[in-house]
């Protein structure tokens, strides 16, 4: 029975027995807003004061509890009247009431909060709980840090909400977070619980759930748990945060940890990592929204085909695996058919080596990559991913003979790092069926995929790019069909910079350094030219017409001597098989004086002792000029699509935002030509 005069975003139903059930209903997943929270309290108020009703049930609609806190309401602080999760909570806690948190979907953040506020928890096997808070640079604000470590231990709780992953309702049942998992109806099986005794968490005392470790436990498990983050000013300011909470937990009764956790909270939504990670997220869910693409449906793709079996083609192939689509490969060469065969058993078998597929699925995806070597077998697949050699030749060759084969609406694919769309679709005729996919290697694991639209890739052929993106679990940017696209163009640039700070003298070595250690890029910009290939570098700096990258001829210089990076197991810097897996870069005063040696005959002044900030200033700034000249040239689409790129696909440290967000809200820079993004949203094509 449905009250009338229920609010909009709170249902109430009177379960009868003294059962209240408030159903959250806020599509699409029930964050727990200000206004919720406003219409959440003074219900619970009026539950409480309310002789008949012995027991609350919260659930929520929409296939989900509750998605927890709007993050758009970090950048509001509460005023007065506002009501909060905390609010909400606090309310609940004060209550004579029991509480029960009913569930079929997934609880987060506040949501979960909400939920181990209650005094019993039950949801649906297909559920999910998680505190993904340390994601967005935050920590759990509404309770969760305190009552978390009292419900599984100090250790475990740490280690969920340091992860910030979500745990399936089977496991979280097992660890003593869940009561039950309910197998019908869970409203009904809530109803067993009306009129039970309060238990709630907050009175527990938190156990730090490890072995005995006698009087020091607590300091050794804080310490130990501070050693393991990443440093506070790179990367690791909200984990420490959210470490002390815990301490708070495990020392400090709860009212007392409940305001700690308060305090540091709001420490953390002012703090510029966090700023910065929020703008991630928001930027995350503006990529599918490209201006002025009309709405159309994406083509199902059911299956795929995948021309050449070299690295890229391979991890292609695993990707559409791994995703449930058939692929086959098309690939000539034996003994590449037999490299790719191994890197995909390789690859299935670690995937069940680390607990993520059960070998009977793992089993299955690999044998749903078939080799050929004829065209005339993919007379049926939905789309074709070419990834040949970097050639336009050949590339328009496999295009042509693609064409020929395939069904006429099966859209053609190009992996190509740089070449031209445009003139890779002319070689067929169906030009509006073809656009780029560029995966980023190894393509199994890099999350990037810049989705490249040609001069006259239709709108299905690439709200079908996108929607594929999705599918494969990809983070799909659009991009502009010009040189390098959008990451690599920016790349270039960058490699550019850091090239010519060597040539004033300062080392390869310290520059990775400054830039991975200080900067918290996952490599630096020598580490990275090492592992793609100098060679290609060379390549490609040949094909704009030989013009170096910085001043000097280095890389060309290098790559004459045979050092081609990582694969010839030397490149700017040493690799040795016997040090880290050959993968470890060993710097080589040799280079050094090569470096020094050519700087001096091209007259460059040295400079060598220049500060860390100038290095990361050096080196960040031609990101933000390429990056806002490609906005600018309608190529990305915003700046924050340019964030995303660097991020998921260069490995830019997230928590500075992409170089854009960098740039302008860290380090105050206005990249050359300003920022202005293009005029008309629609793609430019360079
Ligand atoms: P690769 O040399 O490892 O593989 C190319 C494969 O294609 C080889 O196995 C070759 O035998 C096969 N092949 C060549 N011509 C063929 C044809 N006509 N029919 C069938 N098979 C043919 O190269 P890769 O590194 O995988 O690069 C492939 C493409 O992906 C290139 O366009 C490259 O620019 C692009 N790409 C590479 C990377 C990377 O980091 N390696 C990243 C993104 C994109």
């Amino acid at each position: 029975m449905s009250n009338s005069n229920t609010p909009q975003r709170v249902k109430t139903t009177d379960l009868g027995d003294g059962v209240l059930l408030i159903t959250l209903d806020s599509p699409p997943v029930n964050a727990l807003g200000y206004a919720l929270c406003g219409e959440l309290v003074p219900l619970l108020e009026a539950a409480a004061a309310d002789p008949a009703v012995t027991t609350v049930v919260f659930t929520g609609a929409n296939g989900f509890f509750s998605g927890g806190a709007d993050v758009n309401d970090f950048s509001t602080p509460p005023t007065g009247d506002t009501k909060t999760v905390r609010d909400v909570i606090e309310t609940v806690e004060k209550s004579d009431k029991t509480f029960v948190a009913a569930f079929d979907g997934s609880a987060l953040g506040g949501g979960f909060e909400l939920a181990l506020a209650c005094d019993y928890r039950i949801a649906t096997a297909k559920s999910r709980v998680g505190l993904p808070e340390i994601k967005l640079g935050l920590l759990p604000g509404a309770g969760g840090t305190q009552r978390l470590p009292r419900l599984i231990g100090a250790n475990d709780a740490l280690q969920m909400m340091l992860k910030g992953d979500m745990m399936k309702a089977p496991d979280a049942l097992a660890k003593g977070i869940l009561d039950e998992v309910a197998s019908g109806d869970v409203i009904e099986a809530a109803k067993k619980y009306a009129g039970k005794p309060k238990r709630r968490i907050s009175e527990k005392k938190a156990e730090l759930g490890v072995a005995n470790l006698g009087l020091f436990a607590t300091p050794f498990v804080v310490a130990q748990a501070h050693m393991m983050v990443p440093p506070e000013e790179n990367g690791g300011f909200a984990a420490h945060k959210l470490i002390d909470a815990v301490q708070a937990a495990i020392e400090l009764p709860f009212e007392r940890g409940w305001a700690r956790e308060l305090r540091l909270f709001m420490e953390l939504v002012q703090s510029t990592p966090s700023a910065a990670l929020r703008h991630v997220f928001f930027a995350e869910r503006e990529l599918s929204k490209v201006p002025g693409l009309p709405k159309t449906e994406p083509i199902e793709i059911k299956t795929a085909g995948v021309i050449g079996a070299g690295t890229m083609g391979t991890g292609i192939a695993i990707v559409f695996a791994e995703a449930g689509i058939p692929v086959t490969i098309i690939e000539t060469k034996d003994e590449a058919v037999e490299k790719s065969r191994e890197m995909i058993f390789g690859t299935f078998k670690y995937n069940v080596d680390k607990g993520r597929l059960t070998q009977e699925d793992a089993w299955k995806r690999a044998n749903s990559i078939s080799f050929e070597t004829d065209y005339a077998e993919l007379g049926d697949v939905d789309i074709v991913v070419e990834a040949v050699f970097e050639s336009m030749p050949v590339k328009k060759d496999v295009f042509a003979k693609l064409d020929a084969a395939t069904k006429p609406e099966a859209i053609l694919a190009s992996n190509t790092s740089t070449l031209d769309i445009d003139e890779i679709a002319s070689a067929t005729k169906r030009p509006g069926n073809v656009l780029g996919l560029h995966f980023f290697a190894p393509a199994n694991i890099m999350k990037l995929l810049e989705v490249v639209r040609g001069k006259e890739t239709s709108p299905q052929t690439l709200t079908t790019g996108i929607a594929l993106g999705k599918k494969l679990r990809k983070v799909a940017v659009v991009s502009g069909n010009a040189f390098g696209f959008i990451g690599n163009r920016m790349l270039f640039e960058y490699e550019a910079q850091a090239v010519q700070l060597a040539e004033e003298g300062v080392s390869p070595a310290r520059i990775d350094q400054v830039i991975k250690e200080k900067f918290g890029f996952a490599m630096g910009p020598f580490a990275v030219a090492d592992l793609s290939g100098l060679d290609v570098y060379n390549f490609i700096s040949q094909s704009q017409g030989g013009s170096p990258l910085g001043r000097i001829l280095i890389i060309a210089k290098l790559v004459e001597q045979g050092r081609l990076g990582q694969k010839s197991g030397a490149g700017f810097f040493k690799y040795d098989k016997a040090v880290g897996k050959g993968r470890q870069a060993i710097p080589d005063p040799e280079v050094e004086q090569l470096i020094a040696q050519l700087a001096k005959e091209a007259g460059i002044p040295q400079n060598p002792n220049v500060s860390d900030e100038e290095i990361i200033a050096r080196c960040t700034r031609p990101l933000a000029d390429s990056g806002a000249e490609l906005v600018r040239n309608g190529i990305a689409l915003r700046p924050g699509d340019v964030d995303i790129v660097w991020i998921y696909g260069y490995g830019f440290p997230p928590h500075h935002g992409g170089p854009m967000w960098y740039a302008e809200n860290e380090a105050h820079y206005t990249p050359k030509g300003g920022t202005a993004a293009a005029e008309t949203k629609e793609l430019t094509h360079a």
